[in-house]
C-alpha cells in the first residue's frame, strides 16, 4: 500500500526527534495523524545533520552585502558557509527522493519558511517573514514543490490537492 503514499519531508523535531537547540524535539501530533495514512515522512535535521550539537547554543538569522547569514545569536560566529555546503549536498541527495511536499518547522533559522525573524547584530527585528537558510535553498532548488509548516496543515495539503490533481 506504501506505494500509493505521496512523499513528504518534514523538520525531524516535528516527528519527535530530540534536535531542538535546547534538547527538546517539538513533536506535532496533529501532523503525524492527519498525514500518516496518505504520506511517507523523510525526516531532515538541517542542524543536527550539519554536524551541530545538542544541545546548541540558540541561532539567528541576519541580513548582509552577502546576503543572510546565520549566526550564533550570542557570538555572531558566522556558520552559512558551513550549512550551505552540507544543503548542497542534502538537496542533491532529496532530488532523487522525488519529494511531493515538505514540511518545515516554522520560525527556525534553518527551517522556518516565510515565517522566521531577520534581526539586526543587536536583535532588533526587522521581519518576522524571512526564511531560514535550508527551508530558502530547498524552495530554490524545488519551487514547483509545495511547502508548508506545522501552523497550517489544511493549507499545506490544499496546495498538494491542487498538484496532484494538476498532474492527473
Ligand atoms: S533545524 Fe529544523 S529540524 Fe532541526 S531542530 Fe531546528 S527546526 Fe527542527
Amino acid at each position: 500500500m506504501s506505494n500509493n503514499k505521496l512523499k513528504f519531508g518534514v523538520s525531524a523535531c516535528l516527528l519527535g526527534f530530540k534536535y531542538r537547540y535546547d534538547g527538546t524535539a517539538d513533536k506535532w501530533q496533529e501532523l503525524i495523524d492527519k498525514l500518516k495514512d496518505v504520506a511517507d515522512f523523510v525526516p531532515v535535521c538541517p542542524e543536527v545533520e550539519s554536524g551541530l550539537p545538542v544541545p546548541r547554543p540558540k541561532m539567528h538569522i541576519r541580513p548582509s552585502s552577502k546576503g543572510t547569514r546565520l549566526v550564533v545569536a550570542d557570538t555572531g560566529e558566522d556558520l552559512t558557509d558551513m550549512m550551505m555546503q552540507w544543503a548542497e549536498v542534502k538537496l542533491e541527495q532529496l532530488e532523487l527522493r522525488q519529494l511531493d511536499g515538505f514540511i518545515f518547522h516554522s520560525k527556525s533559522p534553518c527551517c522556518g519558511f516565510c515565517t522566521t525573524k531577520l534581526r539586526t547584530p543587536q536583535g532588533r527585528i526587522l521581519s518576522d517573514k524571512a526564511s531560514g537558510l535550508f527551508a530558502a535553498a530547498f524552495h530554490r532548488k524545488f519551487p514547483q514543490i509545495p511547502i508548508g509548516d506545522e501552523r497550517d496543515l489544511d493549507a499545506f495539503l490544499k496546495k498538494i490537492k491542487i498538484m496532484t490533481e494538476e498532474e492527473e
